[in-house]
C-alpha cells in the first residue's frame, strides 16, 4: 500500500508503527458556525482512508477533535450574549449530525481542547524547561521556531525568506516575539475571554497545542498518520512537529497527508470568504450520499470543483450503483439454490473488479479509479443476472458490491420504509393494477400509477413483477 507523504513529497510503502495497527489524527474543524463542504472534503477522504485500512484488516484508532476555544467562537458567544461553551456545544452537535448524515463514522475519540488544557500546560512547560519555548514580559509564552532544527521540514518553505522578507509575520504578535516566525503557545486573557490558571498568566492556549497534547494522549509519542486539508500544512502541522518533537524527542507523525482544496469558481471555499455552501444547504437539494459520492469520484489530492452539473452528474452515477443493489435485492426475494457450474466461474470474472479496486486504493487511495471498479462491476452485474439466477450467485455479488461500496461508505440502499398504512394500501393497489392489466383494463392500471406517483410512489413493470421505489 503506498501513501503520498507531504513529507517527503514521494508515495511511499505503508509501514505501521506497530503491526495490524493504524493511529490516525486528522485535525477537525473549529466550531463556530455550521461546517461547510469544503470542511467535510477532510472529513469524508480520511473516513473512506480509515475504512479501507478496516477492510484490509487493520485495527484503526482514529481521533479527530474540535477546537472550542478560539477568538470566532468567543466573538460568536459575545454578539449572542452567551458563554463561549454554548456556541461550541451547540456547532458541535450540529456538525456530529452532519456526519452522521454523510455516513462518517465517529472517530474513536472526539477530544475537545477545553477538555485537555492540564496536558498543555504541562506539555508548554516542559518545551519551557527544554529551550524551546519563553514566557515574554506580559505571560505570553512563545515557541522559539530557531531552537527546532527541523522546522520547516513539512513545508519545505525558505525560512529566511520568509523571516525577512514577511512584514506581516513580524508585525504580528507584537515586538514581544524574538523572530517573526515564533508562535503563540499560551496568551493572556482579554476582558470577557474564557481563561485557566497556569504559571506564566491567567489566560488560554494557542491553536496549535492541543493537536500535539491530544494526538500524544490518545495515540502516543509517534503516530501512523496526521492529516487535515492542505491549508493546515504551514504553519499549523509545522508547529505541531516543532512542539511534538521537541518535547518527546521521537518522530510525530511517519505519514502526513493532505486533501486538495473544495473551490467553488476556482477559488478555496472559505467562511472567511463568504463563498461557501452548508453541508445543510447542499443535503436539503441532494441525498446525502450524492455529497460523499462526488467528495471520492475525485483523487483526495486534485483540486476539485463544486458546480451545480458535477452535483448533478454525481447523482446519476450514485443512482446506477444504487439501481444495481436494488435490483440484486428484488432478485433475491425470489431466487433459490447454489451456484451452478457455470455461474461459479462468472463470479471469477466478477472478482477481478475487487482487485481492480484494490489496486486503485493501494495506490494512495485513488478514490476515482476505485470508483470506476465499482462501475465495471454494476455493468458487468446488469448483465449477468436475471430471474432465473440462483440465490448464492446473487448473494455473492450482492457481497462484492456490498463490499466495494462500503470501503467508500456509499449506502446502496434506498430508504425506502414506509409508514405501515401506506406500505399496505401500495401493495393493494399493485394487487389492483395486476388484476386490471390481467382484464385488458390498461386505462384504470395507469390510473393506478398515476395515483401511486402522486403519493410519491414510483411503479416500474420488470420481467420478475413489479418494483416499486420512493419518488
Ligand atoms: P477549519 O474549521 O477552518 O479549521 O477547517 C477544518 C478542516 O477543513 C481542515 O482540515 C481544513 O484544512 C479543511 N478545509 C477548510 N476549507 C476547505 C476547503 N475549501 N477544501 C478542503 N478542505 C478544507
Ligand atoms: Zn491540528
Amino acid at each position: 500500500m503506498k501513501i503520498f507523504n507531504t513529507m517527503s513529497r514521494s508515495k511511499e510503502e505503508f509501514v505501521p508503527v506497530k503491526p495490524g495497527q493504524v493511529s490516525m489524527y486528522v485535525c477537525g474543524p473549529t466550531v463556530y458556525n455550521l461546517i461547510h463542504i469544503g470542511n467535510a472534503r477532510p472529513m469524508i477522504v480520511f473516513d473512506t482512508v480509515r475504512r479501507y485500512f478496516e477492510y484490509k484488516g487493520y485495527k484503526v484508532n482514529y481521533v479527530s477533535n474540535f477546537t472550542d476555544v478560539d477568538d470566532k467562537i468567543i466573538k460568536k458567544a459575545m454578539e449572542e450574549g452567551v458563554d463561549s461553551s454554548v456556541i461550541s456545544e451547540r456547532y458541535i452537535d450540529e456538525c456530529k449530525k452532519d456526519m452522521t448524515s454523510l455516513n462518517i463514522k465517529p472517530a474513536t475519540v472526539h477530544p475537545k481542547a477545553t477538555e485537555e488544557i492540564d496536558g498543555m500546560i504541562e506539555m508548554i512547560g516542559k518545551l519551557i524547561d527544554k529551550g524551546y519555548a519563553y514566557v515574554a514580559e506580559d505571560g505570553t509564552v512563545y515557541y522559539s521556531t530557531r531552537k527546532f532544527e527541523g522546522y520547516g521540514k513539512l513545508s519545505h518553505k525558505d525560512l529566511d525568506n520568509m523571516r525577512s522578507g514577511n512584514r506581516e509575520l513580524k508585525v504580528t504578535g507584537a515586538e514581544q516575539k524574538q523572530d517573526p516566525l515564533d508562535f503563540v503557545l499560551w496568551k493572556p486573557k482579554k476582558e470577557g475571554e474564557p481563561y485557566w490558571d497556569c504559571p506564566w498568566c491567567k489566560g488560554r492556549p494557542g491553536w496549535h497545542i492541543e493537536c500535539s497534547v491530544m494526538s500524544k494522549r490518545y495515540l502516543g509519542d509517534e503516530i501512523d498518520i496526521h492529516a487535515g486539508g492542505e491549508d493546515l500544512i504551514f504553519p499549523h502541522h509545522e508547529n505541531e512537529i516543532a512542539q511534538s518533537e521537541a518535547a518527546n524527542g521521537v518522530t510525530f507523525a511517519k505519514y502526513w497527508m493532505h486533501n486538495a482544496f473544495l473551490n467553488i469558481d476556482g477559488e478555496k471555499m472559505a467562511k472567511s470568504k463568504g463563498n461557501f455552501f452548508t453541508v445543510r444547504d447542499v443535503i436539503s437539494q441532494y441525498d446525502p450520499q450524492v455529497l460523499r459520492y462526488f467528495m471520492l469520484s475525485s483523487h483526495y489530492r486534485s483540486p476539485l470543483n463544486f458546480s451545480r452539473e458535477l452535483m448533478e452528474s454525481a447523482k446519476a452515477s450514485y443512482e446506477r450503483i444504487l439501481n444495481c443493489g436494488e435490483n440484486l435485492k428484488f432478485l433475491l426475494t425470489k431466487a433459490q439454490g447454489t451456484m451452478t457450474e457455470e455461474e461459479a466461474a462468472l463470479v471469477k470474472e466478477a472478482e477481478s473488479y475487487r482487485a481492480q479496486f484494490e489496486a486503485a486504493m493501494d495506490d494512495d487511495f485513488n478514490t476515482a479509479d476505485a470508483i470506476s471498479a465499482i462501475f465495471e462491476l454494476v455493468k458487468w452485474i446488469n448483465s449477468h443476472v436475471s430471474g432465473s439466477s440462483s440465490k448464492e450467485f446473487l448473494e455473492t455479488l450482492d457481497k462484492e458490491l456490498l463490499d466495494l461500496t462500503g470501503v467508500c461508505g456509499l449506502i446502496v440502499e434506498r430508504d425506502n420504509t414506509l409508514e405501515d398504512d401506506l406500505a399496505a394500501y401500495v401493495e393493494a393497489k399493485i394487487e389492483e393494477r395486476k388484476a386490471a392489466k390481467k382484464a385488458r383494463d390498461f386505462a384504470k392500471a395507469d390510473a393506478i400509477r398515476d395515483e401511486l406517483k402522486a403519493k410519491g410512489i414510483l411503479l416500474e413493470d420488470t420481467r420478475e413483477g413489479v418494483k416499486w421505489k420512493k419518488a
